[in-house]
C-alpha cells in the first residue's frame, strides 16, 4: 500500500535518499512510502526532520509504515 507521506516540500527529497530498502518513491508530485517494503527502520523520519522541512517530525515509524 502506498502511504503518502509529503507533497513533496523539498526540491530534491532527503528521505528518499537513505530508504536502503527503496520504500519511498516520488510519484505526480508527491513523496510515497510503500508499506509493503518498508521495514520501519526511521531513518528517512530522521533524514527528513535533519535536512529537509521536517514533513516526518511528527509521525511515528508506525504512522510510516501504516500499522497505527
Ligand atoms: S520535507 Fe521530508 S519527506 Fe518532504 S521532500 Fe523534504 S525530506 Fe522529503
Ligand atoms: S522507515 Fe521505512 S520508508 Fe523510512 S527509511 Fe526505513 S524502511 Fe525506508
Amino acid at each position: 500500500m502506498l502511504n503518502v507521506i509529503c507533497p513533496h516540500n523539498c526540491k530534491d527529497c532527503y528521505a528518499l535518499h537513505v530508504c536502503a530498502v527503496r520504500a519511498i518513491s516520488e510519484r505526480e508530485g508527491a513523496i510515497y512510502v510503500d508499506t509493503g517494503l518498508c521495514i520501519g527502520c526511521g531513518c528517512c523520519k530522521t533524514a527528513c526532520i535533519s535536512f529537509g522541512l521536517k514533513a516526518l517530525e511528527d509521525k511515528t515509524v508506525a504512522w510510516i509504515m501504516n500499522a497505527a
